[in-house]
């Protein structure tokens, strides 16, 4: 496994689609695996391979509620429902944060890492996240969804060395900016 540089608002390949997996090889395996390694790293919730430059349908996500962690090959969206409005961040646009609406719950058809095709189903903050993972294997940042523009996040608080660290990890994760389902 090895850790992959994530590519920054500016760099072109995140404006590009995706391809579709059609090799369930060791190839992709490595890159999810990796996809996972630098997704912990960075403290994120959800990263997209066009972050790390592979412009492949594959996004993984770790979900908050029982920590399962999961990848998504050629995810699809089948359904969704409601709405919710809330503030989001991108790991390639580090400091930023916006408010976006995406649906309340979602279901996702996608393929696991060997091909089996599986559906589950998301509400809140993890709907939020597939929606946002999604966009990015077509090219979009949720700078163009956001409704009041990006605006920046404040300073990071000094790192706590005893463990109480919450508030400095905002500004780092993927999409846990401020957890607000408002
Ligand atoms: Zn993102």
């Amino acid at each position: 496994m090895a850790l992959r540089k994530i590519l920054l608002e500016g760099d072109s390949t995140l404006r590009k689609k995706s391809r579709e997996v059609t090799k369930f090889d060791t190839r992709t395996q490595e890159l999810i695996e990796d996809m996972f390694e630098t997704m912990r790293q960075e403290d994120g919730l959800g990263l997209a391979a066009p972050q790390v430059g592979i412009l492949k349908r594959v996004f993984v996500m770790e979900a908050m509620e029982d920590n399962e962690a999961t990848a998504f090959i050629n995810p699809i969206i089948i359904d969704e429902n409601g709405e919710q409005t809330g503030a989001e961040g991108c790991l390639s646009l580090p400091g930023l944060f916006g408010i976006v609406s995406r649906p309340e719950e979602i279901r996702v058809r996608a393929q696991d890492p060997s091909g089996e095709e599986f559906e589950k189903t998301y509400t809140g903050l993890e709907a939020r996240c597939v929606c946002h993972e999604i966009d990015h294997l077509n090219g979009i940042l949720y700078r163009d969804k956001a409704e009041d523009g990006l605006h920046k996040l404040e300073s990071e608080e000094e790192p706590s060395e005893n463990g109480n660290g919450d508030a400095s990890e905002e500004g780092k994760v993927e999409m846990k900016v401020a957890d607000s389902d408002a």
